[in-house]
């Protein structure tokens, strides 16, 4: 672990946590009674894939810049959650995000666990060949619904950015690398308010047809409610299968879950989160950070929907990366469970 400091290594009992708050774990094991189980909304998956986005998304959007061996330590960490996918890092010009200089220290330093992907986000194919010498079997590419948005944050219009991710994508897979596709501000933006739904299916439909396999549509700032996650779907679902659609919700107002849940139950079944709410947005004041693993697997595990990760492990990696970042968690379940 190098030079983890050993009050970081220091974490809480969980084991007690199990046996005190049986509430958060009393459908981990899908112990729901037939009676509750009719009672279960309609219409949602029975299994959710959760994309953990915190030591790319969450950390970039940190002030602190995280030792690198504070991140290794903290990947292997959710490796060993039961999550599936981890998003690692950015292979992006430290002059950009000095966050994420240390990306390629980090791709060869984590141990990548069998059954476990680590996409990392490559913006322009120099980035791209970077992250396959490092090891990288799948990457992102990151665009936006907004016009203003896509300048400022990756200095280019959304139709040079198009240019770019197709030679990223096509590259990709002629390596047969999966890449996955990101759309920011498909609820609001920043600098320019309300983003029309179709603007985003436009921007959707492109980068599916170029072969991404999964669309991930971010509320980069957290403004969306239930009625425009709703309006904003039915119009990209029209060009884009719900099977190749994720959510990416922020919580800055409150309605990640809420807007989650909208989200599964018209059919979608993957969803980016980041353990204790890590992030922001460092273009879009106030902004709040990721809505957080460990409550949006308490509502999933309260809806009786297998995601396969144990909430206590994803709150132990929580709780290291807090202490070592020296903030607080934004995790309601975090707080809820420490403070009892
Ligand atoms: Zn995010």
């Amino acid at each position: 672990m190098g030079n983890v400091p050993s009050a970081v290594k220091h974490c809480l009992s969980y084991q007690q946590l199990l046996r005190e708050h049986l509430w958060i774990g009393d459908s981990v094991a899908g112990a729901l009674d037939p009676a509750q189980e009719t009672s279960q909304l309609s219409g949602l998956p029975e299994y959710v894939k959760i994309v953990e986005v915190g030591p790319r998304d969450g950390l970039q959007n940190e002030k602190v810049i995280v030792p690198t061996d504070i991140k290794i330590e903290f990947i292997n960490q959710l490796s060993q959650t039961g999550l599936s996918v981890i998003e690692v890092t950015s292979f992006v010009s430290s002059r950009w995000v000095p966050q994420m200089a240390d990306h390629t220290e980090v791709m060869k330093g984590i141990h990548q666990y069998p059954g476990v992907r680590y996409p990392v986000l490559t913006p322009n194919l120099q980035g791209f060949h970077r992250a396959v010498a490092a090891g990288a079997t799948e990457i992102s590419v990151f665009g936006a619904a907004s016009e203003s948005f896509s300048k400022k944050n990756i200095n280019c219009s959304i139709e040079e950015s198009m240019e770019k991710f197709e030679e990223v994508v096509k590259s990709a897979r002629h390596m047969n690398i999966p890449a996955r596709g990101y759309v920011s501000c498909t609820l609001g933006c920043p600098y320019e308010g309300n983003i029309t739904p179709q603007k985003v299916t436009e921007v959707s439909k492109r980068l599916y047809g170029m072969g991404c396999y999964e669309i991930s549509l971010g509320d980069t700032i957290g403004v969306g409610t239930p009625g425009s996650m709703k309006r904003m779907l039915e119009s990209v679902m029209k060009e884009v299968p719900p099977s190749a659609l994720a959510v990416h919700c922020h919580d800055t107002y409150g309605q990640a879950l809420a807007n989650i849940l909208t989200a599964l139950q018209m059919g979608i079944n993957v969803v980016d989160s980041a353990v204790s709410g890590l992030g922001g947005c460092p273009y879009a004041k106030g902004a709040s950070g990721n809505v957080a693993t460990e409550d949006l697997i308490y509502m999933l595990n309260g809806l009786g929907l297998n995601t396969g990760v144990n909430i206590y492990k994803v709150m132990e990696a929580g709780d290291f990366i807090c202490k070592a970042v020296n903030k607080t968690t934004n995790s309601k379940v975090a707080q809820a469970s420490f403070n009892a």
